[in-house]
């Protein structure tokens, strides 16, 4: 009855960001660094080159509901994107560089990608597949370096030169499909997740609250974490919604320009994972750095070792904080503040766990038995979310359907909730590990060490690693009368799976313990490891 009286019907789209960077935020800026030095470009010129972009990928023929590919770093050109393809009613699909071949192959074929983005310093990681991919009609090269081999080349500036300024952008509804992004952290085929122009909105809005990163029109932002990993944990929108400036790493992550640039660029809000962090705090601990401008360091993707907190806290006044998220969850979920009246060790407990849950961010615990496990802080079980910016399903494909169950993601972290909303996770239900912040498949691992004919049979599991968070440890059982080194299973590997993937340490066992069911029992290895019970045997070493 009261219809039509209300605001509910206008739409929360990326339009208005990009709207806001033309104009009250048109003095933002967006620093690059680049071969040549830095980059640097208002947030009204980079929302003018959105619209040349706009009108650039009409011409290469994109329509609405088309899939837009990126394969690039973080930079202006990429930003440019981030807005150009949403806004014109197409899909922004960043891909991730550090997927192999076979998986790259397949999501830009899956996702039916019409052109593909691609910097110029990645021609080489992508140009000897381009011939597989069945659906990409052009490839747009960013930046001046040599397209290599690619076919139907079109170059980003003289593509942006050759329109008018201006674009008609469309009145789109809110429930648009805006980005499109797939993660490799379940077993199988990578999954797309697919994101809304509302649920970008909102997220991003929820981003630049006080409890989240309270990004704000102060804020120089530096996400170090990729734009192709869940929006860049969704500040590549909430700085520009908000009138931050961003500072963009490109290719140059390592410690030594990461601090360079903070230090130079007055970075207040920077985004990585714990490794890139790791590697940060031992080049500081030595190199006399200004990090002061840093008011806060959002740390997540992995759990952040209390040690590495502390370290900075102490040793250079910088605060990180945690975050929990997946990118079917947008991908933030939680952020770990600790309340304003704690201290000492209380303080730190708060401070090391998964986060606080963020608003409109859904929770419960369930048990084995699909029980629903209070909030106290105790009662362990997989962890379940629901909300506006989190998945409801995977883009087209049904194999993993089955975490999604009434409206509530089964995140596959095992994982206790206290009362005040805080999540600690004790465990991962699902098998893959995570090594600088990248998945690895436990699975395939075990597929292609069984494949070796002195294996009978193998399980990977998750070793905690200083550097990486997790490095892939191998449990081999060997065949009877089979013989083989570590160098030799290595070897193996390393003609079949990405080198970053291959266990650096293996242990070989009598038998791969079994659940009632027969199915290897992870849980039972892992403890094994913890106990010290596993003779981890390293290169160079024979069994037989
Ligand atoms: P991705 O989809 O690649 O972002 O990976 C999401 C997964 O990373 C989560 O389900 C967790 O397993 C893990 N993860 C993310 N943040 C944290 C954290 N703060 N602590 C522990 N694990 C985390």
């Amino acid at each position: 009855m009261l219809e039509g009286l209300m605001q509910d019907d206008h739409p929360l789209t990326l339009g208005h960001v990009l709207e806001r960077m033309r104009g009250m935020n048109g003095d933002g800026e967006v620093v690059t660094l680049t071969d040549d030095g830095l980059r640097r470009a208002r947030y009204a010129e980079v929302a003018e080159r959105v619209d040349r972009l706009c009108a650039g990928l009409r011409e290469l023929g994109i329509e609405e509901g088309d899939r837009v590919a990126t394969f690039s770093w973080n930079t202006q050109d990429h930003l440019e994107a981030y807005f150009a393809a949403p806004c014109m009613g197409a899909v922004l699909h960043t891909l991730n560089i550090r997927l192999f071949p076979e998986q790259l192959e397949y999501i830009v074929n899956h996702a039916e990608d019409k052109v593909i983005l691609v910097d110029s310093s990645l021609v080489s990681a992508i140009e000897e597949l381009a011939p597989r991919f069945e659906t990409v009609r052009n490839f747009v090269v960013m930046g001046d370096g040599d397209a290599g081999s690619l076919p139907n080349v079109v170059r980003y500036e003289e593509l942006l030169e050759r329109q008018s300024p201006g674009f008609a952008h469309p009145r789109l509804d809110e429930r648009t499909a805006a980005a499109l992004c797939y993660t490799s952290g379940t077993t199988g085929n990578p999954k797309g997740v697919l994101y809304s122009h509302r649920s970008s909105v909102l997220h991003a809005l929820t981003t630049c609250t006080a409890d989240a990163l309270g990004v704000s029109r102060e804020d120089r932002v530096l996400p170090v974490v990729p734009m192709f990993h869940a929006n860049a944990w969704g500040l590549a929108h909430a700085a520009p919604l908000a009138g931050a400036d961003m500072v963009m790493p490109s290719r140059f992550l390592q410690p030594e320009p990461l601090a360079r640039l903070i230090a130079e660029e007055r970075v207040t809000l920077a985004g990585a994972v714990p490794t890139i962090w790791l590697d940060l705090l031992r080049h500081v601990d030595e190199h006399d750095t200004d990090l002061s401008s840093l008011r806060m360091v959002v740390c997540g993707g992995a759990a952040v070792p209390r040690s590495l907190m502390e370290a900075f806290e102490d040793r250079h006044a910088i605060r990180i904080v945690q975050a929990w998220g997946m990118t079917e969850t947008s991908p933030l979920g939680s952020v770990a503040h600790a309340p304003a009246e704690t201290e000492g060790e209380e303080h730190w407990d708060y401070r090391s766990t998964a986060g606080r849950l963020m608003p409109l961010v859904e929770a419960r615990i369930v048990s084995d038995e699909g029980e629903e496990m209070p909030w106290d802080g105790e009662s362990t079980g997989e962890l379940e979310v629901r909300g506006p910016w989190i998945a409801r399903t995977y883009y087209e494909d049904s194999t993993a359907d089955d975490k999604f169950h009434d409206g509530w993601l089964r995140t596959g972290d095992v994982a206790a909730l206290d009362a005040k909303g805080y999540i600690r996770i004790t465990d991962r239900a699902k098998d893959v590990i995570k090594s600088g912040g990248e998945w690895i498949s436990s699975v395939d691992l075990e597929g292609e060490l069984m494949a070796h004919e002195a294996v009978s049979e193998a399980a990977v599991i998750a070793r905690p690693d200083e550097r990486w968070s997790e490095r892939p440890l191998a449990c081999v059982v060997l065949a009877e009368g089979g013989s083989a080194s570590v160098d030799d299973l290595r070897e193996h590997l390393g003609e079949r799976v990405a080198k970053w993937w291959i266990p650096s340490e293996f242990a070989f066992i009598d038998e791969v313990p079994k659940t009632s069911v027969g199915k290897f029992d992870k849980k039972v290895l892992r403890q094994r490891l913890e106990d010290g019970e596993l003779e981890l045997a390293g290169e160079g070493a024979v069994v037989s």
